[in-house]
């Protein structure tokens, strides 16, 4: 039957399978929601796409995060990606001020007592490429139905070919924290000869608790990335 082609079946394997209908489940189903739902699928991870948080909490996200998504999968506008990266910082903490991953992983940092720098979320650089790669995915189920719709290069979203058998990967470009690189400190003014970075002539990081503090007493002062290249070349 045409409604048990399209449905979701539930219980499967028991004597009593049963059907419903994915037409009339979407009925009952907020419409941003609804619009959204590839979208959230694949943002938060599926079968093609990593995990970054559960569907659950995806589902418990404030509606004008949820909204945001509408137009993802349309096109890989700078608009979409930021949307979908704030939506990602929601699903990992429910009305987060951080606007990307990077001050989210900068946060829980200072703020959850047990955060390692190993187990923080993936930088904004990395979640860049994941984006692509659901923007790619939801393009296409999107599309499932469309037979002239573009088809979409996966190496210009978040795939690159292993050169061992020329099948597509997800691009892995991780930058490791530098072995040599000494760990952040944790003073507040860093004015003692007791702080590691000053120790090292190296500048604090915003790691560091005096930068993460804000109060902008620290004496041996986190310089911009601008800054620091400048200091570098001379
Ligand atoms: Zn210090
Ligand atoms: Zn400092």
């Amino acid at each position: 039957m045409e409604h048990q082609r399209y449905g979701y079946e539930l219980a499967s394997g028991t004597q009593q399978d049963i059907f419903l209908c994915i037409h009339y489940i979407s009925l009952r189903v907020d419409e941003n929601i609804s619009k959204a739902l590839p979208a959230i699928h694949f943002l938060t991870g599926s079968d093609v796409t990593s995990k970054v948080g559960t569907k659950p909490a995806a589902l418990k996200v404030k509606p004008e995060y949820i909204q945001g998504l509408a137009t993802f999968g349309e096109n890989l506008s700078d608009e979409n990606c930021s949307k979908a990266e704030v939506f990602l910082v929601q699903v990992l903490k429910s009305g987060s001020k951080c606007m990307t991953m990077n001050k989210f992983r900068n946060w829980m940092y200072h703020h959850s007592k047990s955060a390692q720098i190993s187990s923080l979320p993936p930088t904004s650089h990395l979640l860049t490429d994941h984006i692509k790669r659901a923007h790619l995915a939801t393009y296409q189920v999107q599309h499932v139905l469309d037979e002239e719709a573009v088809t979409l290069d996966p190496l210009q979203h978040g795939y690159m070919k292993d050169p061992t058998n020329d099948s597509l990967i997800p691009k892995q470009d991780i930058r490791i924290w530098p072995e040599d690189l000494i760990k952040q400190c944790t003073c507040k003014t860093c004015s003692q000869a007791s702080c590691g970075c000053k120790q090292s002539g190296q500048h604090c990081i915003s790691f560091c608790k005096c930068t993460s503090l804000q109060t902008n007493k620290c004496k041996n002062p986190f310089l911009k990335e601008s800054e620091l290249l400048e200091a570098m070349l001379n």
